[in-house]
């Protein structure tokens, strides 16, 4: 398997994401002092290429550890890092909750059934983790409720709230110098808990702090990093879709309709599609 890293400026470097197990970016930002790592990685095997890579460039390994928000596929390699954890107060409260877990099949079902995790996710902590899952779940040491920053000598991290449909305790992370705006997931819609669902209102308060920016770069975690054009043109069509369930409502068809407008389309593209279905879910 080639796994990609890319030097998005000189003093962020990051791992590209990887869907087969839902592994997501994570950066390194390297200041005078510090350096910080963007969340943990989703397990130890993934921390581990991302600490190779950092010592075959000659770079130092992190210093302290970010995190955006709880999720599994961010927080389940912690403990190969053994670093000082930067988190929001609702990131720490999740994660006690699955400290002392035995991750065997009854308790991804169990977590399933509260809404703690999905079908999906639990697949791929199976297929991560294998048949004899040893996954050791460690409590962040530096809490915040609404924003912090953190100042690495040159070069300074600021971790913000935003929350959103997809978790609660989701952060941007900026990196002001180099003006890289992290979305973590927070763009995306609610996974755990029933059918994916988006708020219109939600997203379009999201997409207009992230707009706010005006970044260089816009990274989202499961995605490919974009420049601020790039970003705004990947999201407009989703941003109409916002604003049109925002005064159409309910009335499916007329959403399709005013899509398909806008659009100059005959047929909707699957994905807006799909996320037209979320935010229907979300109205309820
Ligand atoms: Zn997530």
């Amino acid at each position: 398997m080639e796994h990609k890293f890319q030097q998005l400026s000189k003093r962020v470097m990051i791992m590209h994401a990887e869907h087969d197990t839902d592994r997501p970016i994570l950066a390194a930002v390297m200041g005078d002092r510090r350096t910080l790592l963007m969340d943990a990685g989703n397990s130890p095997a993934h921390a581990e290429l991302f600490r190779d890579e950092l010592s075959k460039r000659g770079y130092k390994q992190p210093d302290i550890l970010a995190l955006t928000h709880w999720h599994w596929d961010h927080t389940f390699g912690m403990s190969a890092w053994n670093l000082p954890a930067v988190a929001h107060e609702k990131t720490a409260k999740a994660l006690a909750y699955l400290v002392g877990l035995d991750w065997s099949d009854d308790c991804l079902e169990q977590l399933i059934a509260e809404g703690i995790l999905s079908n999906e996710s639990a697949a791929d902590i199976r297929k991560e983790f294998g048949e004899k899952r040893a996954i050791t779940i460690l409590e962040p040491d530096i809490l915040f409720k609404d924003s912090i920053s953190i100042d690495l000598g040159g070069i300074a991290c600021e971790l913000v709230h935003v929350g959103g449909d997809h978790a609660g305790d989701s952060c941007f992370l900026y990196v002001k110098e180099e003006r890289i705006l992290f979305l973590g997931d927070a763009l995306g819609p609610s996974v755990y808990g029933g059918p994916r669902k988006y708020s219109s209102t939600g997203f379009l308060k999201l997409l207009g702090l992230a707009y706010n920016y005006k970044a260089a770069w816009y990274v989202e975690s499961h995605g490919i990093p974009m420049n601020e054009e790039e970003f705004r043109k990947d999201l407009s069509p989703w941003e109409r879709l916002a604003r049109i369930v925002d005064v159409f409502g309910h009335d499916r068809e007329r959403v399709v309709l005013e899509m398909k407008a806008y659009l100059k389309v005959e047929e909707l593209p699957k994905d807006l599609l799909q996320g037209l279905e979320y935010f229907m879910a979300g109205m309820k």
